[in-house]
């Protein structure tokens, strides 16, 4: 069985900065390589992702780090600018989601699981969902108009693959080191409670996807299921 992204555009719809690289950046990566277009939403501003000693304007800080990341990536790349703690599925945040949705019009959207650790994960995936459906609903305005049908959706695994069922896996391992280049543009957060280079997201990273490749018979996975909801499901 082959899976085929070429004629794929892949959004990822995500909490933070930095989880991208965690959950969906091998198979954006893959994805690109095949031919497809890939984007990056990174709905919350990450400014309470404080470390000791405090950064100075860290949500600016973030913005640089992620840029940098998606550049790596060559991914297209939005910001919601939601502030940390403040992200849940309401009308005004679903409307940033629309607009996003609408001028990148995907025809696959990757977004956190409903069991993922984080509220602020949750509620993004949570807006991915609904916004999977409204975006291509006419009565729904924004300043793009709506798209001619919805876009597949799959979800990610949870951080720590917590209470997470993989549905299948795609076999990421020509790209493990760019997922650890890209994580590693997020010096605010690798720096963050500890004093040395000890860095305890990138090594949380690669033993995720180190044990997903284990269950699924390669070096490196990253797991997804199929949301099983009418008009965001694609046979292939
Ligand atoms: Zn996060």
């Amino acid at each position: 069985m082959h899976l085929d992204f070429s004629t794929d555009r892949l959004l990822a719809i995500v909490a933070h900065p930095d989880d991208a690289e965690c959950l969906c950046a091998g198979t954006l990566a893959r994805a690109k390589a095949e031919g497809a277009a890939i984007g990056i939403l990174v709905l919350c501003q990450g400014e309470k992702g404080q470390s000791s000693p405090p950064v100075a304007n860290l949500a600016a800080v973030r913005r640089r780090e992620m840029q940098a990341a998606a550049g790596l990536l060559g991914a297209e790349l939005f910001f919601g600018r939601v502030p940390d703690g403040d992200l849940a599925d309401t009308p005004p945040q679903l409307r940033i989601l629309l607009e996003v949705y609408r001028r990148f019009q995907p025809s696959l959207v990757l977004a956190h699981s409903a069991d993922d650790y984080h509220a602020d994960h949750r509620a993004a995936g949570a807006l991915a969902e609904a916004a999977s459906w409204f975006a291509a609903s006419a009565g729904h305005k924004t300043r793009s108009p709506a798209l001619p049908g919805q876009p597949a959706l799959w979800w990610m695994d949870t951080m720590q693959m917590t209470r997470f069922e993989p549905g299948f896996y795609i076999d990421v391992t020509p790209y493990v080191e760019l997922k650890r280049r890209m994580l590693a543009c997020h010096r605010s957060q690798l720096r963050r409670g500890s004093q040395s280079d000890f860095s305890p997201l990138e090594e949380q990273m690669l033993r995720q996807c180190q044990a997903r490749g284990a269950q699924s018979g390669v070096a490196a996975a990253e797991a997804f299921r199929i949301h099983l909801a009418w008009k965001r499901t694609r046979a292939w």
